[in-house]
């Protein structure tokens, strides 16, 4: 099966090219005679002439961006497409935990029709691969694992879900979690996940040491949750790149919020630390905490992300699982004028966000499936700037939203 999208302005090329590809692969670009043994270019070909079961997508001169990735995400906890409950108010990252394990059975999370909803508003925002942590505690026991697989499952072809086990209420404090992390991942989570382990769980030792060893166990990767700021913050990430190397498990750890990467006397003796170590950042953009500096962190090499976090829920409010706002965002808070500063933003919800991930084929080069979105933009800069409506996103060379609307 051959697809050609024809008519693409793709980021580096200077004219509009054509994608070519074969079983949801891209496997060149611009060069369909490579295909098909002729010399005929894909312009001047007749689609009756070609009469060999190949599917044209007439691009438009669309720009065409490789699927954005959602490298953080909560889609267990969202109330998408369910009733406006307002949010209290609380400020505390404590007595928000602790308010939706109060409520959060009342509103009947997780939810998978809910869940569902959000995930079609992701794929018609462009989004084809998704990082969510799953709330795990002897509450909810494995159910949000479950919902999400379910709903994962229904939607593998339009989109990729992967799972962290996530502690939010705690481990060292909660008993019984670290269990259900391990089940977890029998269940189909590929990561684990952490929590504050000094400012939230009052045992960082204890803390990292658990999660680094299940995740050795398990053969699992760790993506860990840091409000901690300042130095208290700084010294726990210092653990996690040390405890990084010691397990071997460069690559493979990543550290989401990460507030105190702006604690300035430690804050490049931590690039350093993270770039040997191999740890990667992912940030949200959200309201007035630190984001983890852009510049700074490409100079250095290190793996960064970006994600919707949560998308109303019982945490907050806001939220529609738009990637390309999402990095807009995380340009506008780290002030990014430049286009190559809006390029670096772009990467956090692309190819800086599949390097948190994991993801070996990924982008707009052969070898790598077909996930992409056309967007009404003339430059990467332009679609991160303005924030174009999705006009059309393919998963593996399929079309699965067209002009907003999911298609399946
Ligand atoms: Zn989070």
């Amino acid at each position: 099966m051959t697809t050609l999208i024809e008519n693409v302005l793709v980021p580096g090329h200077d004219e509009p090219t054509t994608i070519v590809v074969e079983d949801g692969r891209i496997t060149s670009l611009g060069a369909p005679q490579m295909v098909h043994g002729t010399t005929a270019s894909v312009g001047g070909a007749d689609p009756a002439e070609r009469g060999d079961g190949t599917d044209r997508i007439d691009g438009a001169g669309l720009l065409a961006l490789p699927g954005l990735i959602d490298a953080h995400a909560h889609i267990d906890k969202t109330l998408f497409s369910g009733p406006w409950v307002p949010n209290p108010g609380v400020e505390q990252v404590a007595e928000r935990i602790a308010y939706e394990r109060r409520v959060r059975d009342d509103y009947g999370l997780p939810n998978a029709d809910y869940v569902a909803a959000l995930v079609e508003r992701m794929i018609v925002g462009g989004t084809t691969h998704v990082r969510t942590h799953t709330d795990v505690d002897p509450g909810v026991g494995l159910r949000g694992v479950e919902v999400v697989a379910e709903v994962a499952e229904r939607y593998a072809d339009a989109i990729t879900i992967e799972q962290v086990a996530f502690p939010q209420g705690g481990l060292i404090t909660n008993p019984g979690t670290l269990d259900l992390l391990a089940e977890a991942t029998k269940a189909g989570a590929t990561t684990i996940g952490g929590l504050d382990p000094a400012g939230f769980d009052q045992a960082p030792n204890e803390h990292l040491d658990a999660i680094f060893e299940l995740a050795v166990a398990t053969g699992s990767g760790l993506d860990i949750h840091l409000h901690d700021d300042g130095t208290l913050g700084a010294w726990e990430m210092q653990q996690i790149a040390r405890r990084t190397v010691d397990h071997g498990l460069g690559g493979r750890v990543a550290i989401s919020h990460a507030f105190a990467i702006a604690h300035e006397p430690t804050q490049d003796a931590l690039i350093a630390a993270f770039a040997e170590a191999g740890v990667a950042l992912n940030t949200a953009a959200v309201y007035d905490v630190p984001v983890p500096p852009l510049d700074k962190l490409a100079a250095a090499g290190v793996a960064y992300g970006s994600g919707s976090d949560g998308i109303n829920d019982l945490w907050g409010p806001y939220g529609d699982g738009d990637m390309l706002r999402r990095a807009m965002l995380v340009g506008y808070r780290n002030s990014a004028r430049t286009d190559a500063g809006l390029a670096l933003a772009l990467d956090t919800a692309t190819y800086g966000a599949a390097r948190v991930l994991g993801i070996e084929a990924y982008g707009i080069a052969p070898g790598a499936p077909a996930d992409l979105v056309l967007v009404r933009a003339r430059s990467v800069a332009e679609a991160v700037a303005a924030v174009p409506p999705r006009e059309l996103v393919l998963k593996r060379g399929r079309v699965v939203a067209r002009g907003g609307t999911f298609v399946g």
